[in-house]
């Protein structure tokens, strides 16, 4: 300690959440209100002599960058900031404990918390006291949290459900209708397709294959003209060969699990969350599912693909998350939850965290909440007419 310090001490303490949800709706307009975060907490002054400091918090959105043309990047996207002891006039802190309860909005436009191929963003709380360091400088503390975002108009509101029906027609396979169905689409879960041919042209044995497609669009941090869109990347769930009959109706019906993130190792899923629209990211990722079928007609291969733009959720983002926060290990005052399936990820900013997470979940356990669900409906209804044929 340095002798001229105060010898003062000023922590972080209480159940600090270790992870910010906020909530945006990808359908609402992009200037319609959406409902902001709120990150609370508690710090603790401990005081060895009176001493009248400011204590104000500091939230950074911190990112690295790792532009696709080999260069990279350190800087601040956003910060904010609340004083929570402002300067005088009021009576002197007196020596011993102090605790200051605190709270910050965090917008929802806010850049999630990223770690993938083109860099990290995080998110750095810090605390300050002014006029307790040596020489009379800042004393502080500091840790990460995580933030996610939810693609919904708010707490209250549901998550959204993926129902998406397509249809289209090819000469070379006659009509072709797509369903995808999710409960919510998220990092880790499960996802139900159907494949209908109802009237295939020509015997034949065609190859299908499910790809996630993830895209970036990469802005460098103070140049405004510049972005990088990379090639997508292809994340293929499933390939299955099947064989046809002309004429005869054909049917590929499946349950297909995304990509998990790799266990204890935080948010290191190859699939990432989507961004939502309105983000204020130099990392921003969007995503489709796509569909292609690969088959030989007369000697040629030919792909036929149908695509459709989805949002996937990130993995912590399950209602019982939501619905009930974990807390810091580092909290001695809240005894962690222990749910069933709980994820125990050692986060890279060094704090343990337990939360409902996706990636812990078996296949089993996810296909016997969901699969029956999921399974029913994308069944194709009894007295459905036939999908209609359209270009
Ligand atoms: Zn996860």
């Amino acid at each position: 300690m340095n002798l001229l310090s105060s010898g003062a001490t000023l922590r972080f303490s209480g159940g600090l959440e270790p992870s910010i949800f906020v909530y945006r709706d990808p359908a609402a307009a992009l200037d319609s209100p959406s409902q902001d975060g709120l990150i609370n907490g508690e710090v603790e002054l401990v005081l060895k002599r009176a001493a009248e400091p400011v204590l104000s918090i500091h939230f950074t959105v911190e990112a690295k960058l790792k532009l696709p043309d080999g260069t990279t990047q350190e800087g601040v996207v956003d910060e904010r900031s609340v004083v929570i002891r402002s300067e005088g006039p009021h009576d002197a802190l007196q020596p011993g404990l102090h605790r200051f309860l605190w709270s910050l909005i965090i917008p929802s436009s806010t850049a999630p918390s990223e770690n993938a191929s083109y860099g990290d963003i995080r998110h750095r709380l810090e605390v300050r006291a002014s006029g307790l360091g040596s020489f009379g400088g800042t004393i502080r503390d500091y840790r990460y949290v995580g933030v996610a975002q939810v693609p919904s108009a708010g707490k209250s509101a549901p998550l959204p459900r993926l129902d998406s029906r397509l249809q289209a027609y090819t000469p070379d396979l006659g009509p072709i209708a797509l369903t995808f169905v999710a409960e919510v689409l998220i990092v880790a879960g499960l996802l139900a397709y159907r494949i209908d041919l109802p009237a295939p042209t020509a015997s034949q044995t065609i190859e299908t294959t499910l790809v996630i497609e993830q895209a970036y669009t990469i802005k460098p941090l103070g140049r405004s003209d510049q972005v990088f869109e990379p090639t997508p990347a292809q994340h293929v769930l499933e390939t299955r060969s099947v064989s046809i009959v002309a004429g005869e109706e054909a049917c590929i019906q499946r349950v297909v699990r995304l990509p998990a993130g790799r266990f204890r190792q935080y948010d290191w899923a190859p699939v990432r969350a989507s961004t939502l629209p309105g983000t204020n990211t130099p990392l921003a990722i969007a995503h489709k599912l796509v569909l292609n079928i690969t088959h030989e007609l007369d000697g040629e291969r030919k792909v036929f693909n149908i695509a459709v733009p989805v949002t996937i959720m990130h993995c912590l983002c399950t209602s019982a998350s939501l619905e009930l926060p974990g807390y810091s290990e580092l909290a001695p005052t809240h005894a962690p939850l222990e749910p069933p399936h709980q994820a125990k990820h050692s986060s890279y900013w060094r704090h343990r965290i337990s939360y409902r997470c996706t990636c812990a979940l078996t296949d089993a356990e996810l296909m016997e909440s969901d699969g029956p669900k999921l399974m029913a409906a994308i069944a194709p209804a009894p007295a459905a007419p036939p999908p209609k044929a359209s270009a």
